[in-house]
């Protein structure tokens, strides 16, 4: 690409990372209310294949007749509360359990017409019906203008995997999976990356899969297991580490943080990650769910973020007013904002959450690069 036409394509995009800095960090804050959220993540099922160590919802598995069907969820999504969105997460439970898979993205993308990019979660195991459905997604989200993205759950290999998610042979189906998704990717149809979850039993397995995907150019991020209400993590106490104080936690968390492999936003992710676990001070990076985000459930109730108490039933109430309600609000503000976020594990780390966090990312470019110079 020539300099002019690499300069023509930077300066919108820095434009639009100077923009949402300036109001996601200045206007925001003056504002009464938030604006209208523009991220948000749609469990599609508590249904799934895998029985996996750390997660209780496949023990509390939820009737078909519980799941929104497209149409319904087509009726939520038409509500104004979810005309702005433009990122759209979908995960389970496995979302590929659900055979209307199809159908429920269309309705997504109809719905959403602002939407840049839809991302999938999945464990990962059901190649065959990733063979079969994915392609089409991929053909819908193209006629869309959105970016389709996929993450696959993998916690480690070989038999530490089989007994992480209690399904045999279950790395060799993460191989055809991965092989599927390296040929998409390859033809431009997507982008995807590994997602693991470190546990009491898999930091050395999870070291050798991040050379197995290095090999193969898959990027990966690594979240630290918690125990939470919403996975039924009651009685699976024993799969998790210790968080406080764990020096072989924090020791592998800081060389992912050191590792030149990584890019500069995921080598600032797992800084910040080290201090928030070390106890050394609130969390500093920016979350898309206080930015302006939601997480909807399978049935249709509906949550400020994925730590945050249920505010209401979407099929009962307009999303809007459930959003906007002045208790729920004051919910948010009082025990979200001021106390939950402080301790909560900066994750995700989307391309909105960068633009918002800009003064500070391009720092850790820079010191990503002397570090590169000084090697
Ligand atoms: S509790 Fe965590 S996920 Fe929820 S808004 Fe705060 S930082 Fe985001």
């Amino acid at each position: 690409m020539t300099p002019g036409r690499t300069l023509r394509r930077a300066l919108p995009l820095a434009g639009e990372a100077a923009s949402v800095w300036f109001r996601y960090n200045f206007l925001e804050p003056l504002r009464p209310a938030p604006s209208l959220p523009r991220a948000m993540h749609y469990i599609s099922t508590h249904r799934c294949n895998a029985r996996c160590a750390m997660c209780g919802i496949w023990k509390n598995q939820n009737p078909l007749s519980e799941e929104l069907t497209p149409q319904a969820l087509g009726s939520i999504l038409a509500d104004r509360l979810f005309s702005r969105m433009e990122y759209f997460g979908l995960s389970g439970g496995e979302p590929l359990l659900r055979r209307d898979l199809i159908q429920l993205t269309s309705t997504i993308l109809e719905t959403c017409t602002r939407l840049k990019r839809l991302s999938v979660t999945t464990n990962g195991l059901l190649p065959g019906r990733m063979e079969n459905t994915l392609p089409e997604l991929a053909r819908l989200c193209r006629r869309a203008g959105v970016l389709l993205d996929v993450s696959v759950s993998v916690h480690g290999m070989g038999e530490t995997l089989d007994r992480i998610y209690g399904v045999p042979a279950s790395f060799e189906r993460i191989e055809r999976t991965a092989g599927l998704l390296l040929r998409m990717r390859t033809e431009g149809a997507l982008t995807f990356s590994f997602n693991t979850v470190l546990l009491a039993e898999n930091l050395e397995s999870v070291r050798r899969l991040q050379g197995w995907a290095r090999e193969r150019t898959i990027p990966m991020s690594f979240v630290v297991g918690e125990q939470r209400q919403r996975f039924f993590t009651e009685g699976l106490e024993s799969a998790f580490l210790e968080t406080k104080g764990n020096p072989e936690l924090i020791g592998f968390l800081a060389s992912q943080a050191e590792d030149p492999a990584q890019s500069a936003v995921q080598m600032e992710k797992y800084r910040e990650l080290v201090r928030v676990l070390e106890g050394r001070g609130p969390r500093r990076l920016s979350c898309y769910y206080a930015m302006g985000g939601l997480l909807l459930g399978f049935d249709g109730r509906l949550y400020y973020c994925s730590h945050s108490r249920e505010i209401g039933d979407c099929t009962g109430r307009p999303a809007y007013d459930l959003y906007f309600d002045p208790g729920n609000l004051r919910y948010r503000k009082q025990a979200l904002f001021g106390a939950e976020c402080h301790t909560c594990p900066p994750y995700t780390r989307t391309r909105w959450e960068i633009e918002k966090d800009l003064p500070r990312m391009l720092l850790a470019s820079v010191r990503r690069r002397m570090g590169r110079a000084a090697r």
